[in-house]
Protein backbone atom coordinates (compact mmCIF):
# COMPACT_ATOMS: atom_id res chain seq x y z
CA UNK A 1 0.00 0.00 0.00
CA UNK A 2 2.56 2.57 0.91
CA UNK A 3 4.70 1.47 -1.73
CA UNK A 4 1.64 1.96 -3.89
CA UNK A 5 1.24 5.61 -2.47
CA UNK A 6 4.63 6.44 -3.22
CA UNK A 7 4.23 5.24 -6.97
CA UNK A 8 0.91 7.72 -7.48
CA UNK A 9 2.73 10.58 -5.50
CA UNK A 10 6.07 10.59 -8.16
CA UNK A 11 3.35 10.29 -11.64
CA UNK A 12 4.44 13.38 -13.77
CA UNK A 13 1.63 12.94 -16.05
CA UNK A 14 -1.90 12.35 -16.21
CA UNK A 15 -3.25 12.52 -19.62
CA UNK A 16 -7.27 12.79 -20.03
CA UNK A 17 -9.44 11.71 -22.94
CA UNK A 18 -13.01 11.35 -23.50
CA UNK A 19 -14.30 8.67 -26.06
CA UNK A 20 -17.92 8.16 -27.27
CA UNK A 21 -17.91 5.87 -30.18
CA UNK A 22 -14.43 6.34 -31.40
CA UNK A 23 -13.35 2.69 -32.18
CA UNK A 24 -12.13 3.50 -35.96
CA UNK A 25 -9.36 6.36 -33.79
CA UNK A 26 -8.98 3.96 -30.60
CA UNK A 27 -6.09 2.20 -32.62
CA UNK A 28 -4.14 5.23 -33.92
CA UNK A 29 -4.75 7.23 -31.09
CA UNK A 30 -2.97 4.86 -28.44
CA UNK A 31 -0.14 4.27 -30.63
CA UNK A 32 0.35 7.97 -31.41
CA UNK A 33 -0.06 8.68 -27.91
CA UNK A 34 2.57 6.38 -26.27
CA UNK A 35 4.99 6.68 -29.09
CA UNK A 36 5.00 10.69 -28.04
CA UNK A 37 4.35 10.75 -24.39
CA UNK A 38 7.56 7.97 -23.88
CA UNK A 39 9.56 10.62 -25.62
CA UNK A 40 8.97 13.22 -22.79
CA UNK A 41 11.10 10.43 -20.47
CA UNK A 42 8.53 11.34 -17.88
CA UNK A 43 6.16 8.88 -15.50
CA UNK A 44 2.83 9.09 -16.90
CA UNK A 45 -1.00 7.47 -17.36
CA UNK A 46 -3.20 7.51 -20.00
CA UNK A 47 -6.59 7.71 -18.73
CA UNK A 48 -9.75 7.05 -21.38
CA UNK A 49 -13.52 7.85 -20.11
CA UNK A 50 -15.82 5.63 -22.10
CA UNK A 51 -18.60 8.07 -22.36
CA UNK A 52 -21.43 5.23 -22.82
CA UNK A 53 -19.95 3.86 -26.36
CA UNK A 54 -21.92 1.74 -28.24
CA UNK A 55 -19.41 0.62 -30.92
CA UNK A 56 -16.22 -1.38 -29.98
CA UNK A 57 -14.89 1.74 -28.24
CA UNK A 58 -14.86 -0.31 -25.10
CA UNK A 59 -13.52 -3.61 -26.50
CA UNK A 60 -10.41 -1.59 -28.12
CA UNK A 61 -9.46 0.27 -24.95
CA UNK A 62 -9.70 -2.96 -22.92
CA UNK A 63 -7.29 -4.57 -24.91
CA UNK A 64 -4.68 -1.54 -24.87
CA UNK A 65 -5.16 -1.74 -21.33
CA UNK A 66 -4.00 -5.31 -21.29
CA UNK A 67 -1.06 -4.49 -23.27
CA UNK A 68 0.35 -1.29 -21.65
CA UNK A 69 -1.66 -2.27 -17.94
CA UNK A 70 0.46 0.34 -16.01
CA UNK A 71 0.03 3.27 -18.28
CA UNK A 72 -3.76 2.73 -19.29
CA UNK A 73 -6.45 3.33 -17.25
CA UNK A 74 -10.24 3.14 -18.04
CA UNK A 75 -13.60 4.67 -16.45
CA UNK A 76 -16.58 2.99 -18.10
CA UNK A 77 -19.07 5.45 -18.02
CA UNK A 78 -22.99 3.40 -17.45
CA UNK A 79 -24.41 6.07 -19.77
CA UNK A 80 -23.53 8.95 -22.35
CA UNK A 81 -22.97 11.90 -20.08
CA UNK A 82 -21.19 14.21 -21.98
CA UNK A 83 -17.32 15.25 -22.91
CA UNK A 84 -16.88 17.61 -19.85
CA UNK A 85 -18.64 15.06 -17.58
CA UNK A 86 -15.97 12.35 -19.08
CA UNK A 87 -13.15 14.41 -18.41
CA UNK A 88 -14.27 15.44 -14.81
CA UNK A 89 -14.43 11.96 -13.63
CA UNK A 90 -11.09 11.19 -15.15
CA UNK A 91 -10.07 14.95 -13.59
CA UNK A 92 -11.38 12.48 -9.90
CA UNK A 93 -9.19 9.53 -10.86
CA UNK A 94 -5.76 11.06 -11.93
CA UNK A 95 -2.65 11.04 -10.03
CA UNK A 96 -0.13 13.12 -12.16
CA UNK A 97 1.55 16.62 -11.14
CA UNK A 98 0.58 17.87 -14.78
CA UNK A 99 -2.26 17.11 -15.98
CA UNK A 100 -3.30 16.97 -20.09
CA UNK A 101 -6.59 16.60 -22.04
CA UNK A 102 -7.20 16.00 -25.62
CA UNK A 103 -9.75 14.97 -28.21
CA UNK A 104 -10.05 10.77 -28.83
CA UNK A 105 -10.50 12.18 -32.50
CA UNK A 106 -6.69 12.93 -33.86
CA UNK A 107 -7.71 16.50 -33.88
CA UNK A 108 -5.40 17.00 -31.73
CA UNK A 109 -1.70 15.66 -32.06
CA UNK A 110 -0.57 14.43 -29.49
CA UNK A 111 2.84 15.33 -30.51
CA UNK A 112 1.66 18.46 -29.53
CA UNK A 113 1.75 17.71 -25.77
CA UNK A 114 5.37 18.17 -25.39
CA UNK A 115 4.98 22.15 -26.49
CA UNK A 116 2.48 22.26 -23.71
CA UNK A 117 4.86 20.21 -21.09
CA UNK A 118 7.61 22.63 -21.79
CA UNK A 119 5.33 25.46 -20.83
CA UNK A 120 4.45 23.52 -17.80
CA UNK A 121 8.01 23.14 -17.09
CA UNK A 122 8.18 26.89 -17.44
CA UNK A 123 6.26 27.97 -14.57
CA UNK A 124 2.98 28.53 -16.24
CA UNK A 125 -0.27 27.10 -14.19
CA UNK A 126 -2.30 26.23 -17.00
CA UNK A 127 -1.53 25.98 -20.37
CA UNK A 128 -3.86 26.51 -23.00
CA UNK A 129 -4.00 26.40 -26.93
CA UNK A 130 -5.02 27.89 -30.55
CA UNK A 131 -5.78 26.02 -33.48
CA UNK A 132 -3.45 27.57 -36.16
CA UNK A 133 -6.11 26.64 -38.83
CA UNK A 134 -8.86 24.89 -37.65
CA UNK A 135 -9.57 21.73 -39.82
CA UNK A 136 -13.71 22.08 -39.06
CA UNK A 137 -16.49 23.08 -41.62
CA UNK A 138 -17.18 26.60 -42.09
CA UNK A 139 -20.03 27.10 -40.36
CA UNK A 140 -18.41 25.33 -36.60
CA UNK A 141 -15.17 27.82 -37.55
CA UNK A 142 -17.74 31.10 -37.97
CA UNK A 143 -20.05 29.94 -35.17
CA UNK A 144 -17.22 29.25 -32.89
CA UNK A 145 -15.72 33.04 -33.73
CA UNK A 146 -18.88 34.52 -32.59
CA UNK A 147 -19.00 32.90 -29.60
CA UNK A 148 -15.35 33.24 -28.97
CA UNK A 149 -16.37 37.14 -29.05
CA UNK A 150 -19.37 37.02 -26.76
CA UNK A 151 -17.28 34.87 -24.30
CA UNK A 152 -14.70 37.54 -24.68
CA UNK A 153 -16.97 40.68 -23.73
CA UNK A 154 -19.41 39.15 -21.22
CA UNK A 155 -16.77 36.73 -19.17
CA UNK A 156 -13.21 37.56 -17.70
CA UNK A 157 -12.14 34.52 -19.36
CA UNK A 158 -9.17 35.38 -22.05
CA UNK A 159 -8.75 32.84 -24.31
CA UNK A 160 -7.99 33.02 -27.95
CA UNK A 161 -9.49 30.02 -28.80
CA UNK A 162 -11.97 28.30 -25.83
CA UNK A 163 -12.94 25.05 -28.19
CA UNK A 164 -9.59 23.65 -28.07
CA UNK A 165 -9.38 20.90 -25.73
CA UNK A 166 -5.70 20.34 -25.91
CA UNK A 167 -4.77 21.86 -22.54
CA UNK A 168 -2.34 21.21 -19.14
CA UNK A 169 -3.51 21.84 -16.28
CA UNK A 170 -1.65 21.89 -12.43
CA UNK A 171 -2.58 19.55 -9.92
CA UNK A 172 -3.74 22.49 -8.02
CA UNK A 173 -6.21 23.49 -10.82
CA UNK A 174 -7.69 20.26 -10.98
CA UNK A 175 -7.96 19.67 -7.32
CA UNK A 176 -10.31 23.06 -7.10
CA UNK A 177 -12.11 21.77 -10.01
CA UNK A 178 -12.70 18.34 -8.70
CA UNK A 179 -14.13 20.23 -5.30
CA UNK A 180 -16.28 22.39 -6.96
CA UNK A 181 -18.31 19.67 -8.18
CA UNK A 182 -19.94 21.38 -11.40
CA UNK A 183 -22.15 19.65 -13.81
CA UNK A 184 -22.94 21.19 -17.23
CA UNK A 185 -19.89 22.85 -17.22
CA UNK A 186 -17.40 23.96 -19.89
CA UNK A 187 -13.42 22.63 -18.33
CA UNK A 188 -11.06 25.00 -20.22
CA UNK A 189 -13.65 28.08 -18.80
CA UNK A 190 -13.71 26.54 -14.99
CA UNK A 191 -9.98 25.68 -15.13
CA UNK A 192 -9.09 28.85 -15.98
CA UNK A 193 -10.96 30.79 -13.09
CA UNK A 194 -8.79 28.54 -10.84
CA UNK A 195 -5.01 29.15 -12.58
CA UNK A 196 -2.99 32.13 -10.99
CA UNK A 197 -0.53 32.24 -14.12
CA UNK A 198 -2.00 30.72 -17.37
CA UNK A 199 -0.41 31.08 -21.09
CA UNK A 200 -1.16 29.98 -24.46
CA UNK A 201 0.10 27.99 -27.64
CA UNK A 202 -0.33 27.36 -30.84
CA UNK A 203 -1.07 23.90 -31.51
CA UNK A 204 -1.64 22.06 -34.82
CA UNK A 205 -5.75 21.35 -35.74
CA UNK A 206 -6.10 18.07 -37.61
CA UNK A 207 -8.86 17.45 -39.68
CA UNK A 208 -10.91 14.41 -37.72
CA UNK A 209 -9.17 10.82 -38.77
CA UNK A 210 -12.34 8.59 -38.59
CA UNK A 211 -16.10 9.27 -37.52
CA UNK A 212 -18.01 12.48 -37.57
CA UNK A 213 -18.87 14.82 -34.93
CA UNK A 214 -20.37 13.89 -31.79
CA UNK A 215 -21.85 17.26 -31.61
CA UNK A 216 -24.94 17.96 -33.31
CA UNK A 217 -26.99 21.67 -33.58
CA UNK A 218 -28.87 21.26 -30.34
CA UNK A 219 -25.73 19.68 -28.27
CA UNK A 220 -23.54 22.51 -29.70
CA UNK A 221 -25.94 25.33 -28.46
CA UNK A 222 -26.47 23.39 -25.00
CA UNK A 223 -22.41 23.95 -24.74
CA UNK A 224 -22.30 27.24 -25.49
CA UNK A 225 -25.38 27.91 -23.03
CA UNK A 226 -23.14 26.12 -20.79
CA UNK A 227 -20.29 28.31 -21.19
CA UNK A 228 -22.26 31.54 -21.66
CA UNK A 229 -24.72 31.17 -18.60
CA UNK A 230 -22.07 28.85 -16.68
CA UNK A 231 -19.99 31.88 -15.90
CA UNK A 232 -21.57 35.06 -16.28
CA UNK A 233 -24.68 37.40 -14.88
CA UNK A 234 -24.02 39.64 -18.47
CA UNK A 235 -26.91 38.61 -19.95
CA UNK A 236 -29.59 38.73 -17.19
CA UNK A 237 -28.10 42.15 -16.36
CA UNK A 238 -28.29 43.22 -19.50
CA UNK A 239 -31.60 42.00 -20.03
CA UNK A 240 -32.81 44.06 -17.09
CA UNK A 241 -31.10 46.73 -18.12
CA UNK A 242 -32.72 46.49 -21.89
CA UNK A 243 -36.42 46.43 -19.88
CA UNK A 244 -35.72 49.82 -17.77
CA UNK A 245 -35.06 51.13 -21.35
CA UNK A 246 -38.25 50.24 -22.72
CA UNK A 247 -40.20 50.84 -19.78
CA UNK A 248 -38.90 54.37 -20.38
CA UNK A 249 -39.75 54.65 -23.97
CA UNK A 250 -43.14 53.10 -23.45
CA UNK A 251 -43.61 55.56 -20.95
CA UNK A 252 -43.00 58.68 -23.28
CA UNK A 253 -45.37 56.63 -25.84
CA UNK A 254 -48.23 56.21 -23.41
CA UNK A 255 -47.99 60.17 -22.59
CA UNK A 256 -47.67 61.09 -25.94
CA UNK A 257 -50.85 58.58 -26.68
CA UNK A 258 -52.63 60.53 -23.99
CA UNK A 259 -51.83 63.93 -24.92
CA UNK A 260 -53.32 63.41 -28.91
CA UNK A 261 -56.78 61.23 -27.02
CA UNK A 262 -56.81 64.59 -25.27
CA UNK A 263 -56.57 66.84 -28.08
CA UNK A 264 -57.40 65.03 -30.87
CA UNK A 265 -59.96 63.12 -29.38
CA UNK A 266 -59.66 58.71 -30.31
CA UNK A 267 -58.07 57.31 -33.09
CA UNK A 268 -57.51 54.23 -34.81
CA UNK A 269 -54.81 55.13 -37.16
CA UNK A 270 -51.16 53.32 -36.11
CA UNK A 271 -53.01 50.10 -34.84
CA UNK A 272 -50.30 48.00 -37.05
CA UNK A 273 -47.36 50.04 -35.89
CA UNK A 274 -48.70 49.22 -31.77
CA UNK A 275 -49.45 45.22 -33.47
CA UNK A 276 -45.45 45.20 -34.26
CA UNK A 277 -44.34 47.02 -31.18
CA UNK A 278 -46.33 44.21 -28.92
CA UNK A 279 -45.07 41.49 -31.13
CA UNK A 280 -42.10 42.49 -30.45
CA UNK A 281 -42.07 43.18 -26.84
CA UNK A 282 -43.81 39.88 -26.38
CA UNK A 283 -41.06 37.97 -28.31
CA UNK A 284 -38.04 39.93 -25.99
CA UNK A 285 -40.35 38.50 -22.89
CA UNK A 286 -40.24 34.82 -23.88
CA UNK A 287 -36.25 35.00 -24.76
CA UNK A 288 -36.51 36.63 -21.07
CA UNK A 289 -38.48 33.79 -19.65
CA UNK A 290 -36.14 31.28 -21.41
CA UNK A 291 -32.83 33.35 -20.21
CA UNK A 292 -33.85 33.16 -16.88
CA UNK A 293 -35.03 29.32 -17.14
CA UNK A 294 -31.77 28.76 -17.87
CA UNK A 295 -30.20 29.91 -14.77
CA UNK A 296 -33.08 28.18 -12.89
CA UNK A 297 -32.18 24.88 -14.34
CA UNK A 298 -28.91 25.23 -13.90
CA UNK A 299 -29.63 26.16 -10.01
CA UNK A 300 -32.33 23.24 -10.27
CA UNK A 301 -29.55 20.83 -11.23
CA UNK A 302 -27.04 21.95 -8.80
CA UNK A 303 -29.86 21.47 -5.58
CA UNK A 304 -30.71 17.92 -6.81
CA UNK A 305 -28.28 15.18 -5.33
CA UNK A 306 -28.47 12.60 -8.15
CA UNK A 307 -25.33 12.24 -9.39
CA UNK A 308 -23.17 13.56 -11.82
CA UNK A 309 -21.82 10.69 -13.60
CA UNK A 310 -22.80 6.99 -12.81
CA UNK A 311 -19.47 4.87 -12.90
CA UNK A 312 -20.18 1.25 -14.27
CA UNK A 313 -16.37 -0.02 -13.60
CA UNK A 314 -12.78 0.59 -13.69
CA UNK A 315 -10.09 -1.00 -15.54
CA UNK A 316 -6.79 -0.19 -13.81
CA UNK A 317 -3.29 -2.33 -12.65
CA UNK A 318 -4.12 -3.02 -8.79
N1 LIG B 1 -17.21 13.05 -26.57
C1 LIG B 1 -17.65 12.39 -25.42
N2 LIG B 1 -18.98 12.41 -25.13
C2 LIG B 1 -19.89 13.04 -25.92
C3 LIG B 1 -19.44 13.72 -27.07
C4 LIG B 1 -18.08 13.71 -27.37
O1 LIG B 1 -16.85 11.82 -24.68
O2 LIG B 1 -21.09 13.00 -25.60
C5 LIG B 1 -15.76 13.02 -26.90
C6 LIG B 1 -15.43 12.53 -28.30
O3 LIG B 1 -15.29 11.13 -28.34
C7 LIG B 1 -14.12 13.25 -28.57
C8 LIG B 1 -14.30 14.59 -27.84
O4 LIG B 1 -15.30 14.35 -26.85
O5 LIG B 1 -13.03 12.59 -27.99
C9 LIG B 1 -14.68 15.71 -28.76
O6 LIG B 1 -15.82 15.33 -29.51
P1 LIG B 1 -15.98 15.69 -31.06
O7 LIG B 1 -14.67 15.46 -31.77
O8 LIG B 1 -17.14 14.97 -31.60
O9 LIG B 1 -16.28 17.24 -30.98
P2 LIG B 1 -15.85 18.37 -32.03
O10 LIG B 1 -14.39 18.17 -32.33
O11 LIG B 1 -16.71 18.16 -33.22
O12 LIG B 1 -16.12 19.62 -31.28
MG1 LIG C 1 -13.34 16.60 -32.83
Amino acid sequence: MAKENKKKQSLYLSVVVPVYNEEENIPHLCKRLITSLDKLKKTYEIIFTNDGSKDRSLELLTSFHAKYPDKIRIIDFHGNYGQHMAIMAAFEHCRGEVIVTLDADLQNPPEEIAKLIAKMDEGYDYVGSYRDSRKDNAFRTYVSKIVNFVRELITDIKMADHGCMLRAYSREIINQIVASQERSTFIPALAYKFSSNPTEVEVRHDERVAGVSKYNLYGLIRLNFDLITGFSLVPLQLFTMFGMVISFLSGLLVAYMLGRRLLIGPEAEGVFTLFAITFFLISVVIMGIGLVGEYLGRIFQNISHRPRFVIRKIIEDK
